[in-house]
Order: structure tokens, then sequence, then C-alpha cells
């Protein structure tokens, strides 16, 4: 618990200003701290320095990148038990999930590191067409289509790194999933301005100071809590180069849409769907479906949704997955044997029943949970439901599940792909035939083979197709994705 309020940090300086917001705890409501909110002349001095610094971060070699995220690495792992605690605080996660966040962190920063050593560009071939090769180096009509000398030229394609880049994050894993952004850009060369979320600000505010320590040039790091109208002004700027996007579909693509010339990458939402066909292990299906929906509250963009299970297994799936949904422990995310605590505020967990309850009152029955409690929904599995439902065809974000019975293989598959999102799916199967041959079927960024979606290590490359998003995180692609790829051709 602080009592100070947080200064955000502008170009490396630990700064205050007019206003302040107060983050408070989604499960006791009590307030955890309060931070200062950029104003738009704020923002503008980030934007400008960043600009600025991009002359020092783009000569910086690979071995200090690499070195600067070591050293962030080991300085969460100083700080893991804190940071923990904080994420279990201000974003509601149970301590075994904030620690499970945490140890990601930790390996973001340092597949960060390796990559910045190895990332590199490639030799482009010449000499493919003697007449493309002999046309090409026609300097004069008389030597028309007699000359090459393609065997003394190189063309390599270097990578660059490419400007400021503008990181927005969400709530719902407010280390990680903000390191998704700056360890990339840091291991590019990239000076960075974060927009953490509004909801859990405190951890980022955190992972900034641990930035600095770590020694990145100060100038090049800004972590700016702010409205939406001044975060607005910055992805309109244009001396960022690129924006970072993870959150929610509707501001996504609506941030897309007013930077059309910006660089962009949308990590989006989805409405994950599962299928599980006859010949699975309907044990382990059914467990690890029970915990897909609803870790973390169902607050992941991954989490379990929608479960399409074969009819020949359907009653005993559904038995399986009420009894373990009925053995998750709900309550205080700081106490150690919680599953699930509260969804991130009241009015996500009263928009999360009001939309069970549509369902109910449209004919879809509700087998367990639902209820309401503060921030607190327990968790609920819904049968009969329609695609046309809220709780079917959108992403609910909560603690919820609906299952469904499939005839056919291709019925089946068709059911997972009865989304306008399309994320990471999930299928059960010992067929090995099948599996294999969903691979180009399923309409998702990722395809977890006896799984649910929720599995993530974050080297694997990572994006959604559909609405789920645009471009492609992980840290090899991110930070490919936050550098220029240039042409340079010698001629000797
Ligand atoms: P959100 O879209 O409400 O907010 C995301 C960020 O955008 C926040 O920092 C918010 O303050 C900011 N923002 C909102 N309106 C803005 C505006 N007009 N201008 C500038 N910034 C603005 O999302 P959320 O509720 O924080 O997070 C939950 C969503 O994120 C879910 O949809 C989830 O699926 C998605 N998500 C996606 C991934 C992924 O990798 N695909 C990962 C985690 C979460």
């Amino acid at each position: 618990m602080t009592t100070a309020t947080v200064p955000m940090i502008l170009a490396g300086e630990e700064v205050a200003s007019s206003a302040a917001a107060s983050i408070t705890n989604p499960y006791t409501q009590k307030v955890v701290g309060e931070c200062y909110q950029a104003d738009a002349e704020q923002a503008d001095k980030a934007v400008a320095a960043a600009a600025s610094a991009f002359g020092v971060t783009r000569r910086m070699p690979r071995y200090r990148r690499a070195e600067i995220l070591n050293s962030l690495a080991d300085l969460i792992e100083r700080d893991r038990a804190p940071l923990s605690r904080l994420i279990a605080e201000e974003a509601g996660k149970p301590l075994f999930d904030a620690r499970g966040e945490v140890a990601r962190a930790i390996l973001n920063c340092r597949g960060a590191a390796e990559e910045a050593k190895r990332i590199a560009g490639h030799e482009v071939p010449l000499d493919m067409d003697g007449d493309v090769a002999r046309y090409q180096s026609t300097v004069t009509t008389t030597d028309r289509g007699t000359v090459s000398g393609v065997d003394r030229r190189l063309a390599i394609a270097k990578l660059f790194p490419l400007g400021p880049i503008l990181a927005i994050a969400p709530f719902n894993f407010p280390l990680n999933l903000t390191l998704h952004k700056v360890a990339p850009a840091i291991a590019a060369g990239n000076p960075v301005i974060l927009k953490p979320s509004p909801q859990a600000p405190l951890t980022a505010l955190h992972l900034g100071r641990l930035i600095l320590e770590a020694g990145l040039p100060p100038e090049s790091i800004s972590v700016l809590p702010c409205d939406n109208a001044v975060a607005e002004q910055m992805v309109r700027d244009a001396r960022i180069r690129m924006m970072s996007f993870t959150g929610s579909a509707r501001v996504g693509w609506y941030l897309k849409s007013i930077a059309p010339k910006i660089r962009t990458t949308l990590e989006l939402g989805g409405n994950g769907g599962v299928l599980i066909d006859e010949t699975s292990d309907i044990e382990f299906a059914a467990r690890r479906s029970a915990r897909g929906a609803n870790v973390y509250a169902g607050q992941y963009c991954i989490g379990v949704q929608r479960l399409i299970v074969h009819e020949s297994r359907y009653e005993e799936f559904l038995e399986r997955l009420l009894a373990e949904v009925a053995a998750l422990k709900v309550g205080d995310p700081l106490e150690e044997a919680t599953d699930l605590g509260p969804v991130i505020d009241e009015r996500s967990a009263t928009r999360i029943a009001g939309w069970i309850d549509e369902a109910a009152r449209q004919g879809a029955r509700v087998l367990t949970g639902g209820e309401r409690e503060g921030a607190v929904v327990t968790p609920s599995v819904i049968v009969d439901t329609s695609r046309d439902m809220k709780v079917e065809c959108e992403e609910i974000f909560g603690p919820v599940c609906t299952v469904k019975p499939y005839r056919d293989w291709d019925e089946g598959v068709a059911l997972l792909n009865d989304s306008k999102y399309g994320l990471q799916a999930g299928i059960f199967t010992h067929d090995i035939t099948r599996a294999l041959g969903a691979m180009p079927d399923v309409e998702s960024g990722g395809l977890m083979i006896n799984d649910v979606p929720i599995f993530r290590v974050d080297n694997m490359p990572f994006g959604g197709v559909k609405d789920s998003g645009f471009g492609i995180e992980g840290t090899r692609y991110a930070i490919e994705s936050m550098m220029q790829l240039k042409l340079v051709m010698m001629n000797g």
C-alpha cells in the first residue's frame, strides 16, 4: 500500500502533474495507490524527447541492448515478490497467476536480449538471371545488354531501428504484456513511450523505474498514465513511427483508423473456441477447460469461452466440467488458495452478469454460476445457447463458458470457426489425421492440439486473424516489426 502519489516517467525523469488518479483493489475496493496523469503538454514533450533520443538508441550496439535487457530481467527477478503482490492488488489477479506473469516477464526480457544479439538481415542474390543482370548494368546505348558485373556487386537487406514506438497496454497483464512491447523496442534500438492501462498503471510505473535502473538512456523511455484524449494525441503524432496496441477490438481498430500511416500492431480480443472430439481424453479436456475459462476470472484474450463437444461425449464432458468448476475457489486474489478473484471492476462484473441474464431470457440454461457480488462473478457454465447471444458471439472477458454438442467433425470445425474473432483455438483429439487436417482449416492465429488456447510462452508467434488483430507479436516477431528492412547495394 503506497500513500505518496507515484510520479509518471517523462523522458527518464520522475514528474508530477496537476491531475492524479487513484487505483483501487477490485476485490476490496480499497485504494492501492495513486499516480499522476500526463497532460497534453507533457505528452508532447515525451514524443519530442523520444524523437531526439532516437539519435542515441539507433546507434546502440547489440551487446549494449542485450546487457540492458538482461539487467532488466535481473531487476524484475529481484523484485519478483513486490511485483507479484502489486499485480494481485491493482489488477485483482490471484497470486499464483501473478507470479506466473512475473516469471514470463523475466523470460521475455532474456529472450529479447538473445534476439537483440542475433537478429540480422540477409544477402539478396543479384545474379539469378543473366538478361536482367546485363540490362540493369547497362550505362550507354553502345554496351546495351553486354555488361553485367554482378559478381562485383553485393546487396544486403539490413534491419534498422524504426523510431519512436507508442505502446498502449491493457489491464490484464500489466507487467508482461507491457514488456511484449517495451522489451522488443529496446532490443530493436527504439525509444518507447508506454501508455499503461488506467486500471493497472502502478505495475507499469514500477517497470519504468526498473528500466531506468537497468541503464536505458533515460530520454528514450516514458511511462505516461493519461486519459484517452492525451493518448489519442500521441497516436496522431507524426513523430511516432509505430503504435503497438494490445486491448479490445473496439478501441484497437478505432485507433488504427485515426493513424493510417504509421506502422501498427493490434493484439485484440477473442471468444476462444475449443473443439473436443469423441476420441479425446474427456477428463483432461474438462480439467483444462475449467482452468482455461476461469483463470484470472476469464480475463485472458485467449481464454476459453465456447466449448464444442461431440454429441456422444457431451453429457460426460458436461458432468466433469461442472465438477471441476464447482471445485474452483473464488475469493481474495491475495490468498494463496484462491483460483479466481474479481474481474477488473464492478462495471465489468455488472456487464458480464447482464449478458448471462440476457442469454437466460433468450432461452439458454445457466447450469452454474453467474451470480455477482461487487466485482466478483461466480464461474458459470451455460448450455442451449445460440450464435447470436452475446455470451457466444461477443468476447465476454469473464468467468463464463458455453457448451454445445456437434454431430460430425466438419460441423464441429464450422462451429469453431463461426466467430468474428480468431486468436487462438484448441482441439482435443487422439485422431492424428483430424489434428493435422485441422491446421489449415481452423481460422485462428494459433492452434493448440490437445490443449486449451490459454497456453502461451512468450517467444511463440502470437497474433489474431479477423477482428482479433493485425500483425504478430512474440519476441522475435515483435522485434522485426519494430525495425525497417533497408536494402543496400554496393557496386565494387
Ligand atoms: P481496452 O481496449 O479498454 O484498453 C486498452 C488500452 O487502450 C488501455 O490502456 C486504454 O486506456 C487505452 N484506450 C482506450 N481508449 C483509448 C483511446 N480512445 N485512445 C487511446 N487509448 C485508449 O482494453 P482492456 O479492457 O484494458 O483490456 C482487455 C482487452 O484486451 C480484451 O479485449 C482482451 O482480449 C484484450 N487483450 C488482448 C491481448 C492480445 O494479445 N491479443 C492480450 C491481452 C488483452
